[in-house]
């Protein structure tokens, strides 16, 4: 017994002893990744020949934007996002997007991507855990649209727009229309020296107050609106979009923007926005005052659901044609008289019937906005597009200092607000409130729907964090990532071997399978990623040593230069 007790606690201190060197040495190992700026997270792929049936193991990078999640990445993905924003700011002639068809990549992109929907069905089928693929699935999607397909592949069901009265509801405000030019430039003017300059405008907008501040906190946190604050972050997204359509409207034309979604100290989000072309300041006031978002959705102010007594899911067998709905696969009921709780569409129908009824929220800007003109090339404009792409790898809710626990606090209590409020249609809170939820499924639970908005880190924003007009540049984010390729390579004297070498068409790229046992582990991954781009790196400086007319290339840029070539 005694023996057993000791070889036991022995072999517990060597395993304890074990695991601290190997947590040690992946730390080590992430550290040189990012020193290389070799992704954290690499997505294995396999990658058949289709003609000699040869397979290799090929590494994408996990494409995150966030610093939190994979800092080379997110480099990565700031640095392409500057020179997105720089290329449209001032563009002096109309962008040409090429409306090509879909390429291969773009193709062989929505072939994994259906391979994993099935996964996913799959794992959801045996009750396992979907976040992983989930998490897999959202950043292919990302791919596919950065590939410049639009729209969603699924192709969801109900896309088609609801010609509805609620629609009548949305007053146009009060703002002078001027005559639309079909451009997307700003105007040009001529200078005191007879120069002429096309300026643009850098805009700030910030939502109203929910309460007095101090430090980033509220004063009297028991005043303080959270509620509103919740649901205008909510719905940010729709105001800003309604901002754009009054920006135009009275610019007088197909004014482009790019912006990037910030939080506030108090934690609110706000957006700074790079405009080209200009309206003057006052009109720009008057558009920020007039411009407000009304959310016509079922009310949700009074909880009819909650605790143990949830609207319980009834399949279409048992209670046939329960609604005669589309797909018809069940509906939600109320636990005690079993009734069929309205719909979706049912609830918005009852709603433009009420003469009486209100909007659930109307979202306006506060008092605060600012507006700078900017000309191109200027240090201004430089340090506003750097400010604009750094936001994007810092999460919105980050930032919070372990000690700083009053704003901890007031951070929580945000997040409690955004609980049950309804993030979307889909959102499992409207059973809280009686409803079912646009294409209600089994499993849902008010209080735990897992969109964006809900999470801590998002502060109930679950949108885009850079938004960039279709107009802006011309270009994808692809596109713009291709280009700086093309430029290195060029700059170097390199010829393209398009991706990675391989012909088109000809390979199959399936992703590596969780558990794979011929997938060497992360830290063996990791490494021979390093070891590839240092081989880039040395073969960079060769050249470089060798040329007669050395490219304009410094020591320092070469390594945000190999991250071009690695990136693939
Ligand atoms: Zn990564
Ligand atoms: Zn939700």
């Amino acid at each position: 017994m005694g023996a057993l007790t000791d070889t036991g606690h022995e072999a517990g201190v060597v395993s304890r002893a074990l695991r601290t060197v190997q947590t040690l040495a992946t730390e080590v190992v992430e550290q040189i990744a990012i020193e290389n700026g070799v992704c954290l997270y690499p997505i294995p792929m396999r990658v058949t020949d289709t003609q000699s049936s040869a397979a290799e193991i090929v590494q994408l990078p996990c494409g995150a934007t966030l610093e939190s999640k994979c800092p080379p990445c997110a480099r990565r993905a700031r640095a392409l996002r500057a020179v997105q924003c720089r290329q449209g700011w001032h563009l002096e002639s109309e962008p040409v997007r090429d409306p090509a068809a879909a390429t291969d990549d773009q193709r062989d992109l929505v072939m994994v991507r259906a391979e994993w929907e099935g996964w996913r069905a799959e794992a959801a089928a045996l009750g396992e855990s979907t976040e992983a693929i989930d998490r897999a699935i959202a950043d292919l999607d990302e791919a596919i649209e950065g590939a410049g397909l639009r729209g969603d592949v699924r192709g969801r069901a109900g896309a088609v727009a609801r010609k509805r009265s609620t629609r009548r509801r949305q007053d146009a405000p009060d703002l002078p229309r001027r005559v639309m030019r079909r451009t997307t430039l700003g105007q040009m003017f001529t200078g005191s020296a007879g120069r002429a300059f096309r300026p643009s405008m850098f805009i700030t907008l910030t939502l109203p107050s929910y309460g007095r501040v101090r430090n980033g906190v509220p004063v009297d946190p028991a005043a303080y609106d959270y509620r509103r604050a919740a649901r205008d972050a909510l719905h940010f997204g729709k105001l800003v979009d309604r901002f754009v359509q009054n920006l135009r409207r009275v610019a007088g034309f197909d004014a482009q923007y790019f912006a990037s979604v910030e939080p506030q100290r108090r934690l609110a989000v706000h957006l700074h926005m790079a405009v080209r072309g200009t309206v003057s300041r006052a009109d720009l006031r008057q558009i920020v005052a007039a411009t407000y978002h009304q959310v016509w959705w079922p009310s949700c102010d009074e909880v009819r659901f909650s605790g143990d007594r949830l609207p319980a899911w009834v399949a279409s067998e048992d209670g046939a044609a329960l609604d005669g709905d589309l797909e018809g696969a069940g509906a939600y009921v109320d636990p005690c008289t079993g009734e069929v709780l309205p719909s979706w569409d049912e609830a918005l129908d009852r709603l433009d019937a009420d003469d009486e009824a209100a909007p659930l929220h109307v979202v306006r800007f506060g008092d605060q906005m600012d507006m700078q003109g900017v000309l191109a090339g200027t240090p201004d404009a430089d340090q506003r597009i750097r400010y604009l792409a750094k936001y994007l790898t810092k999460s919105l809710g980050g930032g919070i200092g372990a000690e700083d626990h009053e704003r901890a606090a007031h951070a929580a209590r945000l997040v409690e607000a955004l609980r049950y409020e309804p993030c979307s249609p889909r959102c499992a809170n409207w059973l809280r409130y009686g409803v079912q939820p646009k294409d209600a499924k089994p499993g849902m639970v008010p209080g735990r729907c897992r969109g964006k908005a809900h999470k801590p880190e998002n502060l109930g924003y679950g949108g885009r964090r850079v938004l960039a007009s279709r107009k802006w540049s011309g270009r994808s984010l692809r596109e713009h990532r291709q280009e700086r390729r093309a430029w290195v390579l060029e700059v170097l004297g390199l010829a393209e071997t398009g991706d990675g070498g391989r012909e088109v068409g000809r390979y199959l790229w399936r992703p590596v399978r969780a558990g794979d046992t011929s997938l060497p582990t992360r830290r063996v991954r990791l490494l021979r990623e390093v070891a590839r781009a240092q081989a880039w790196r040395a073969h960079l400086a060769e050249l470089l040593a060798r040329a007669n007319d050395p490219p304009p290339m410094s020591e320092s840029s070469l390594s945000g230069n190999v991250d071009v070539l690695i990136r693939g």
